[in-house]
């Protein structure tokens, strides 16, 4: 689910555009960008923010200097000669092409956000990839063709994980601030909750995962706001403040609504739901999570509404009517793939050098593990495993290597 209409968003102003309802800068926020992509779009100009506005600066260079792109052009396997990883081969206008590569191969094709083969076998019998916000065509075969050719794999099991609402059209709606701002709480099959809302995506996604059981369900989770909270902030991504829940998500079961908790709890088949908004909201009274922390940490409260205080991510959930949403776990794609070196080199599972190839980015087993350390830990380990790599692959690390 995204915005109606063209609005470059930086990851600055993200944080803003949340709050158009709540804050001047809020509202400066959000008219400024759909004034760039509404008018950019009236002279013919698309404008891009965060991470397409950075592929675009780096097309740009690769044809500033007449560098060759093959889109459409997927690897099918890598050309090894004497043990050297020594070019690839790539299907190219219908014809398996062989190319050469002087120096070295550089993996950066991305995990296997959309293969639910490999998704279920490396991390859960409930993850099969159609809430992944990746790529599309990033199906995993690249980890498969390099570890064909002995290379080790790291982090299988990972994915930076994404709490999302499952749309009734098969997209997702993602969830962001929504889980920081006050006035709502998420809760498991059971109506209790589990986790501090606010936590990074990843880690959200982790524990969703990890407590789900057939006896205890996690998946679907719910978000359970009132109606204060509807009239405050976006939602899912492109809800407007005050904009109803579209019908179709009733429709499909993703979203339950009562005048009460109590019939909302009924709605959603979850009798201790009214005990946990009991308590929630005494612990909103007070500002203080003691059950999980929600707001303690900066990370928190960096989404949180700066209008509310002493804790900006808690509020009661106390003014009806009273909706629940499902949340699942997406991700913004897998992270596992094959283990390479401090110079992006692929290792075997001896450790030795897989001499020739090199891997970067969500194709490579994550530099982090299974942390998530702040934004733009994804992007930007990418881009600099790939700096590396090119620099190794000319010879400039010298006595280091
Ligand atoms: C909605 C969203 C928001 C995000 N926000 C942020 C953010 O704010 N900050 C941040 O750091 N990260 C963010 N990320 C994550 C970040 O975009 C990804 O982690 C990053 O793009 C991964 O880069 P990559 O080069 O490894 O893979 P990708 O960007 O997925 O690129 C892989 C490419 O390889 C191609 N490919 C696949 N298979 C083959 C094959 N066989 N042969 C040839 N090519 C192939 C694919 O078509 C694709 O073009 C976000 C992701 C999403 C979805």
């Amino acid at each position: 689910m995204a915005a109606p209409f063209p609005m470059p968003i930086t990851g600055r102003g993200y944080k803003w555009t949340n709050l158009v309802a709540r804050s001047p800068k809020g509202f400066v926020t959000s008219a400024l960008a759909v004034a760039q992509g509404v008018g950019g779009a009236a002279i013919r100009r698309e404008y891009a923010a965060g991470g397409q506005a950075l592929a675009a600066g780096l097309l740009a260079g690769l044809r500033s200097m007449n560098v060759p792109v093959w889109t459409s052009s997927p690897l099918t396997d890598l050309v090894v000669e004497d043990g050297r990883v020594v070019g690839v081969v790539v299907n190219h206008d219908g014809k398996d092409t062989t190319v050469r590569a002087r120096a070295g191969v550089v993996l950066a094709s991305g995990g296997f956000d959309r293969d639910a083969a490999m998704r279920r076998t490396y991390q859960s019998e409930s993850i099969d990839g159609r809430w992944s916000l990746g790529a599309a065509a990033d199906t995993g075969e690249v980890i498969q063709i390099a570890a064909s050719h002995g290379a080790d794999l790291a982090f299988m099991d990972a994915a930076w994980w994404f709490p999302v609402i499952p749309l009734p059209d098969g997209t997702t709606g993602p969830m962001l601030a929504e889980r920081s701002l006050p006035g709502q709480i998420i809760v498991n099959g059971h109506g209790r909750r589990f986790m501090d809302e606010a936590v990074n995506y990843m880690t959200a996604g982790q524990l969703i995962i990890a407590k789900h059981t057939a006896d205890d369900p996690h998946i679907p989770a719910w978000i359970v706001f009132d109606q204060r909270y509807r009239n405050r902030y976006l939602f899912g991504g492109a809800l407007f403040p005050r904009q109803p829940l579209p019908p179709s998500w009733y429709d499909a079961g993703i979203a339950k609504k009562g005048a009460t908790v109590a019939a909302l709890a009924d709605a959603l088949g979850m009798p201790d739901l009214p005990t946990t908004v009991d308590r929630f909201n005494l612990l909103a009274a007070a500002g203080r999570d003691d059950d999980f922390g929600r707001g303690d940490s900066a990370y928190d409260r960096y989404y949180g509404d700066p209008r509310v205080s002493p804790n900006p991510c808690l509020g009661p959930i106390d003014r009806g009517p009273f909706y629940a949403v499902q949340v699942v776990p997406g991700d913004l794609g897998t992270c596992g793939g094959v283990r390479a070196d401090a110079f992006a080199r692929v290792l075997r599972p001896d450790g030795s050098v897989i001499p020739g190839l090199y891997a970067t980015g969500n194709a490579a087993g994550n530099a982090f593990g299974r942390v998530y350390p702040g934004p733009g830990a994804t992007v930007g380990q990418g881009l600099s495993f790939g700096y590396v790599a090119a620099r190794h692959l000319a010879g400039r690390f010298g006595a280091m290597e």
